[in-house]
């Protein structure tokens, strides 16, 4: 018997990495104001089209960016990239958030490889809070994990003929997670250049996207602010409508 399940309510996210800049000694920018290596780098890159190091209207490097977000030059953020490690995110999640294809990658945890017999499951945001609809959804999501572990047990004497052991406890588990509901938690590391999570976390933390996936663009919002205001800084968090966080972008699409 699987042990009891562990129940996500909100997601764990934690940056794993940023750039790092090394300024040529041949090409140094006048440099004002207060900014990380993400920022200098695409400042070093957008003054290199012009070459413009010397900084003759005298902008620091967030008012130097933020003009770039005006103007809609937003090129030169591909060059800075960070990566985040996700956690305690639904399968839907992560079946939405993987669509937002440019300038992004991923590596997520395979149902294939990893046994799932101690699965955790993420509660959906609007259940939470109501006793009565999160006990009926923690049966349900329960008695689908004890199915997963039954179903393991059979497929892997059905398939006792297969020699290989991790090769036989791969096949039995890539068809016993078909019933593994879609609120099983899964971890994903994403890295992302700043304009590529600009576009996705405009549409993601907008109120008409899901619940779940709009409060991991809040959070990760939050995050990278904190990293790189000059990148994300436009970014309003509000209290929409429908009582949930949901954000709205200063310059849409750069
Ligand atoms: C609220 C909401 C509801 C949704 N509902 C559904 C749904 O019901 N069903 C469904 O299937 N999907 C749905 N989606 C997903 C949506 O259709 C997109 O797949 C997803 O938002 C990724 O957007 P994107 O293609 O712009 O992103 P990315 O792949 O990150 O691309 C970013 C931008 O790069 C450019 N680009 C990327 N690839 C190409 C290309 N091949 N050719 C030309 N330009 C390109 C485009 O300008 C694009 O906007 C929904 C999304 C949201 C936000």
């Amino acid at each position: 018997m699987p042990s009891a399940a562990q129940y996500y309510r909100e997601p764990r996210i934690t940056l794993l990495a940023r750039p790092t800049f090394t300024e040529p000694d041949h090409l140094p920018v006048s440099w004002l104001g207060e900014s990380t290596d993400g920022e200098r780098l695409a400042e070093f890159a957008g003054r290199l089209c012009y070459m413009s190091q010397r900084n003759p209207a005298g902008r620091n490097t967030r008012d130097y960016l933020e003009n770039i977000k005006k103007q809609g030059h937003g090129s030169v953020l591909e060059h800075a990239n960070y990566s985040l490690l996700v956690e305690g995110v639904s399968r839907s999640l992560t079946h939405e958030l993987v669509r937002h294809r440019a300038g992004f990658a991923y590596s997520q945890l395979s149902q294939r490889y990893v046994d799932e017999s101690d699965a955790a499951f993420v509660v959906p945001p609007a259940v939470i809070g109501d006793e009565s609809l999160e006990g009926a959804w923690r049966s349900q999501v329960d008695s689908a994990l004890a199915s997963y572990v039954g179903l393991v047990e059979q497929l892997m004497t059905l398939y006792g003929w297969v020699a290989d052991r991790v090769h036989r406890r791969k096949m039995a588990r890539e068809a016993a997670r078909g019933v593994l509901p879609n609120s099983t938690e899964t971890k994903i590391v994403i890295t992302g250049n700043a304009r590529a999570w600009r576009t996705m976390l405009e549409l993601r933390s907008s109120e008409g996207a899901e619940l779940e996936i709009r409060r991991m663009a809040v959070a990760v919002i939050r995050l990278l602010v904190a990293e790189a205001p000059a990148f994300f800084s436009d970014f309003e968090i509000y209290d929409a409508e429908d009582r949930r966080e949901a954000a709205r972008i200063g310059y849409h699409k750069v």
